[in-house]
């Protein structure tokens, strides 16, 4: 098969095989919009050489693509003729879903020592030609020959004290001379000597773009994005262009609508006489596109339509990529651009209501795992100190850390489970780990599109870039900003709304309701099957998963109540006691608060239904350490003591598969019976005040159809006195799910308790996987962490026939989902057939309505 395709040719082909870059060149190409010649290696090709070290007959099909793209130019790879210049091109990665600045680039490829003369001659620019070569020696060096970046940097700035110059623009021709000759002894002398002969440059670079798919960022980046790790890079090699030949040259990216906002409008950056990779390495801060309306506003009216053009053919916001030759307008990339949450909303329905779209397909294109972003608190400016720093406002949200300097002190704080601000002078890939970590970011240099605030929006971490008068020092350990000296650990508040940064904790304000989501859920829901609750135990969070949209609470966990510190003794006495009397009393006791508890929070579902799950946890989660409790009994402490030996004898070797749940309520009636009571007395009361209260009870792990049989039994005791009210039980060990059929005629529901059944089902401690299923997943043995996104094929079965045989054994049987998956879009959307209704923290009501609802599209 064809490995090789010219842009003319590829017109209609996949993204798959093209990769995105290839496929959006391809795309504006057809569209008429002016793109410099080009040819695509497709995806399959990088992936049969990664399989077996070679592709048989590529290297023909490149040379026959170059010898197209000298016809299309008229110029010559590697040595100009005559007054032309030579033929030099860039060699690009483009994966089929957009990777930013994860895998390599190399540009003025083919540039050699006669070709550097031919340059400067049909350029007239001897300096121009000289750092064209030094570019790509240094690229090049990094990319194909794997030297560290820091080496040419330092061999720069060597030459620059030398001379004593503070900037790159200050060296003269003969210095980047020098410098190029000295990056090529250099890499000679280490053993890996820069090819002057054109093609096999172009042989190594190719090569090197396909290996840079396994490089360890990219591998990380699609451990986060959960991006397969077959698909493998297709390669662009384009004509160069210029941006560096002058101040009528420059280079800029654009988006067609504002990434932070949504606002309609052509936004993005442009920086005069410079490369592209100038602008997203973020090392020199552009200017605003608007201000080309001033000193070139031909080019902004053109650049104007094309945003127009770009967006009547893709129907979606662009992020495109430009560079300007002596005034001339080339367009280097599209891609459908990354955007907040408040951005793909709003762009969703905005587009809708313009016409490009439908609404269904607003519906469809905004992700509703990132909703929650939406709801991100800001910076309560009432109670706000005056601002240390202000930068640019990134990417939305404010957040409260500790500063962190490097990758590696974010995770020392994460360790700790404390929160971490990653201050850097500027971002990289490199820094992908730290940023994923760290609750905010905060740079010093680089624009809005620069890598940091791209990465942060796509993460959805709050963002401040671009502060200039912050100035980082990674390896102290310190930063300085306007005097004031920020050393790890220091607490950092940051807005990524305004771009202001505080010293110390200040302070948030939760975000407000978005009228543009109500809109677009509006359109959402008539498509939505599933019911949506949520998993609440507090009436706070029962109040705010309603405003929500939560229709009823699919999971209150009781033990929270137990937890709380007025009612711990109780527990414990409970735990302790010897004798029924002891035992009533504290269960009395207990029955009160749980009582209290219940009222408000059916008061606060008044009219949905509330599932009350009994008592999970072992008891022995309620006492002290051991370690505390020894200590204090031999100090003395008798009650200490007593607790002591309780502890120890209902210590377990594994808790979470122990005397818990279904297990502990039917050898612990008390328990089971002050609670059921508790919460039929509370919806009780609460009709009595004219309130329409709609309790339901669950009983948690059990495993045989006797448990359920026996706890049905118990129940009926107080439903005889109270009336009956739903019953029902979780499924979440397997075996459940296996009699599924014996259990479900006991009962009027199942709840999936996907986070027990995950955890027995792949026999992965819930508690302790954390530790290594990163690596896991990044060691592609798991396509993404099952803790956090259903397991489709392996739990999601289980789900299945459960679901299946339960509802045949019981046609009246109703089925929901209440572990942490219920608020997972992808989760959301295997079981939106499934089931009836999904149960998700408050926060993912709004992503599991969302899920619900594309499901049905
Ligand atoms: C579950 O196991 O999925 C569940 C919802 O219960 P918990 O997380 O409380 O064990
Ligand atoms: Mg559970």
């Amino acid at each position: 098969a064809k490995r090789v395709y010219l842009l003319s040719e590829a017109r209609g082909l996949s993204r798959d095989l093209l990769g995105g870059k290839g496929h959006g060149l391809a795309e504006m190409a057809a569209a008429g919009l002016p793109v410099p010649p080009a040819f695509v290696v497709t995806t399959e090709a990088c992936r049969q050489y990664l399989r077996t070290g070679e592709v048989p007959g590529l290297w023909e099909e490149v040379r026959a693509g170059m010898a197209a793209l000298e016809g299309l130019t008229g110029k010559r790879f590697g040595l100009g003729e005559g007054k032309a210049p030579p033929l030099l091109v860039s060699v690009r990665s483009g994966a089929p879903v957009s990777m930013p600045g994860m895998m390599d680039t190399v540009l003025n490829l083919g540039l050699t020592l006669e070709g550097v003369e031919a340059l400067a001659r049909a350029t007239g620019n001897p300096r121009f030609a000289w750092d064209s070569l030094r570019r790509l020696l240094a690229m090049y060096g990094e990319v194909v020959l794997g030297e560290r970046p820091e080496v040419f940097e330092g061999m720069l700035s060597a030459l620059k004290a030398e001379r004593g110059v503070g900037t790159d623009a200050a060296l003269g021709p003969e210095d980047l001379e020098e410098l190029a000759y000295r990056y090529l002894r250099h890499l000679e002398a280490r053993g890996t000597p820069f090819p002057l002969d054109p093609w096999a440059q172009l042989q190594g670079a190719i090569e090197a773009v396909f290996k840079s798919w396994q490089n360890p960022r990219a591998r990380t980046y699609r451990r986060i994005y959960g991006i397969p790790e077959d698909l493998g890079t297709a390669v662009v090699v384009q004509a160069m262009v210029f941006g560096n030949l002058g101040e009528d040259s420059g280079t800029g990216v654009g988006f067609t609508r504002n990434p932070a906002t949504g606002e309609k409008g052509l936004y993005g950056e442009y920086l005069r006489n410079a490369q592209g990779e100038d602008v997203v390495a973020g090392v020199r801060t552009p200017e605003p596109l608007e201000r080309l309306k001033g000193y070139a506003p031909g080019l902004y009216e053109e650049l104007l339509q094309v945003a127009e053009r770009l967006e009547r053919h893709f129907r979606d916001m662009q992020d495109f990529e430009f560079t300007v030759e002596r005034g001339r307008l080339f367009l280097l990339q599209t891609r459908a651009g990354k955007r907040t949450a408040q951005a793909a909303v709003r762009i969703a329905v905005e587009m809708a209501e313009e016409g490009l779209i439908s609404r269904e397909e607003a519906v469809m294109r905004v992700e509703a795992n990132a909703l929650p972003g939406l709801l991100r608190p800001s910076v309560d400016r009432d109670q706000a100190p005056r601002p240390l720093l202000k930068g640019l406002p990134a990417s939305p949200g404010a957040a409260v850390g500790h500063a962190a300097f490097t990758n590696e002190a974010v995770e020392r704080f994460h360790a700790q489970g404390l929160p971490a601000v990653l201050v850097r002078p500027e971002t990289t890939p490199e820094d992908i780990t730290g940023m994923y970590l760290a609750k905010g970011i905060l740079t010093a240099r680089g624009g809005l599109t620069s890598h940091a605030a791209v990465v942060a929006r796509g993460l959805g971490v709050p963002a401040v870039v671009g502060a200039e008068a912050l100035r980082v020092f990674p390896g102290e350990g310190r930063a300085l900003a306007e005097g004031v000296e920020i050393r790890e650990g220091d607490l950092l508040t940051l807005d990524g709304g305004t771009g202001e940064v505080y010293l110390g904790a200040v302070p948030l304000v939760e975000a407000g309701g978005e009228a543009l989501l109500e809109k677009l859920l509006s359109w959402a829901e008539p498509h939505r099957r599933l019911g949506v609750r949520a998993n609440a135990d507090t009436p706070e969070d029962a109040r705010r998963a309603r405003a929500f949209g939560a229709e009823g609470i699919g999971l209150c966990r009781t033990e929270h109540m137990f937890f709380r510190e007025d009612r711990l003794p109780w527990v414990r006495r409970l735990i302790l006691a010897e004798t029924p009397e002891e035992e009533a009393l504290a269960l009395e006791r207990l029955f009160c608060f749980q009582k209290e508890d219940f009222k408000e929070i059916l008061r606060a579902m008044d009219g949905l239904p509330v599932t009350v799950r009994l008592l999970d946890p072992p008891l022995h989660e309620f006492l002290p350490p051991l370690e505390a409790l020894a200590r204090r009994a031999e100090e003395g402490d008798e009650e200490a003591g007593r607790l002591l030996r309780r502890a120890e004898a209902l210590k377990e070797a594994n808790p979470m598969l122990g005397f818990r749940g279904a297990r502990l309520l039917l050898l612990r009636p008390g328990v089971f019976r002050m609670q059921l009571r508790a919460l039929l007395e509370a919806a009780k009361e609460l009709r009595e005040e004219g309130h329409d209260p709609r309790p339901e009870v669950m009983v948690p792990l059990v495993a045989d159809p006797k448990e359920v049989e026996r706890a049905r039994a118990l129940a009926e005791e107080l439903f005889r006195e109270y009336g009956p009210i739903p019953f029902g039980t979780m499924v979440e060990t397997p075996r459940a799910a296996l009699l599924a059929a014996e259990i479900a005629p006991l009962v009027d529901f199942f709840s999936f308790g996907t986070n027990d059944l995950t955890q027995m089902a792949f026999g992965l401690s819930r508690d302790d996987a954390g530790k290594f299923l990163p690596r896991y997943v990044e060691e592609g043995l798991f396509p993404f962490d099952p803790t956090e996104r259903l397991d489709e094929k392996g739990v999601g079965r289980l789900l299945r026939m459960a679901a299946e045989e339960g509802r045949k054994a019981n046609p009246r049987l109703k089925l929901g989902l209440c572990g942490e998956h219920g608020g997972e879009a992808g989760s959301v959307r295997f079981v939106a057939d499934l089931l009836d209704y999904t149960s998700a923290s408050p926060f993912r009501v709004l992503t599991a309505r969302l899920a619900a609802a594309q499901a049905g599209l």
